[in-house]
């Protein structure tokens, strides 16, 4: 059992973090052809999103997975760890697909990210994070923390190519294994996005979550009206000494078909937002870039109200937007003050 200790910020804040892997985080359940699409509108997305950002002092957290880190082929393969997880379901692993990867970002747009990589670090105050480092699943049968950390170990060598030592991981899935985290502090790693504290938003194996239906029904209409209200969060200190940043909510991309319904969706976060700032609170959102890699210009139309919500309520409440380290790098230097 893992200690956590909950840490009352001083300031609210508002946390953006992001989960990029391009097609490594879908090669177990998508085919390439149906989502070729928002694959590829990555490339205009993520620069929309890194604007934003810059305009609204956004710090964002961008998880990125260790294999799109590469220029090309040959690099990839000479990174892959000796170790690596033999889960049950062998077609969860992205080992048992290499295959398919294409010779460079070129040729390839869907397995190399580093021309994105590099967009990211020269936009100001952006962390480079990890999303591990062959979208490694921390709750499924088979592997073993011990593939867990070769996998861990890659990554941490991926972020050195770009100079960047790696400071916070988001769990594929959301997968987050209290007993790993032991392995993410010896990595280096001080942060970690956890999971919104309500039993819809619990992780599961990808079994039990694709026989979840009346669930995932649950969760998408709390896009929309307040199913699950998860109330005021603050960060945790457990006693592997990882921060765990929870989760507020996944913003789920537009959709034509739901389109009538934006101004509820919009609403929902706006309302969430005024209950941290008043409460000194912290809310976080999270998506993948690909979300919106289709419908791009509503997405960033409806991410842009939202930077405009957190511009009114730093004015008011002083909300701040740090990027999961700076958050972790705070509250560590928070609790040193309070304990002298
Ligand atoms: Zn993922």
């Amino acid at each position: 059992m893992t200690h956590s200790a909950a840490i009352n910020a001083s300031k609210p804040c508002f946390l953006v973090s992001l989960d990029f892997e391009l097609f490594w985080g879908l090669k177990d359940h998508v085919r390439l052809e149906d989502y070729s699409e928002n694959l590829l509108g990555v490339r205009k997305a993520i620069p929309g999103m890194l604007s934003l950002f810059r305009q609204y002092g956004v710090h964002a957290t961008w998880a990125t997975v260790g294999m799109l880190f590469y220029e090309n082929r040959d690099q990839l393969f000479d990174a892959l760890p000796s170790l690596k997880p033999a889960y049950v379901q062998s077609h969860l692993s992205n080992y048992s697909h290499l295959s398919d990867v294409g010779e460079n970002e070129d040729s390839d747009p869907f397995h190399f990210g580093a021309s994105l990589i590099r967009k990211i670090l020269d936009t100001p105050s952006q962390e480079l994070a990890t999303h591990t480092f062959s979208h490694y699943y921390c709750l499924e049968a088979g592997q073993t923390v011990e593939t867990f950390r070769a996998d861990l170990v890659a990554a941490v060598q991926a972020a050195k190519r770009f100079g960047v030592t790696l400071k916070s991981i988001v769990f594929p899935r959301n997968q987050s294994n209290p007993l790993y985290l032991r392995a993410c502090s010896d990595a280096g790693l001080v942060a970690y996005r956890g999971n919104a504290p309500h039993f819809l938003y619990r992780p599961n194996s990808s079994a039990k979550e694709k026989r979840s239906y009346i669930k995932r029904g649950l969760r998408l209409a709390d896009n929309y009206a307040p199913i699950a209200d998860i109330g005021p969060q603050s960060p945790s200190h457990n006693s592997e000494g990882m921060l765990d940043i929870p989760a507020s909510r996944f913003l789920r991309p537009y959709s034509r078909r739901l389109r009538r319904f934006e101004h509820l969706r919009l609403h929902r976060i706006q309302n969430e937002l005024e209950v941290a700032a008043r409460s000194r609170s912290l809310y976080h959102l999270w998506w993948h870039p690909h979300n919106f890699g289709i419908n791009t210009t509503e997405n960033l139309s409806f991410l842009e109200r939202i930077l405009e919500k957190v511009a009114a309520l730093r004015d008011t409440y002083g909300m701040t937007c740090p990027s999961m380290a700076e958050l972790a790098a705070e509250t560590i230097s928070h609790s040193a003050a309070g304990a002298k």
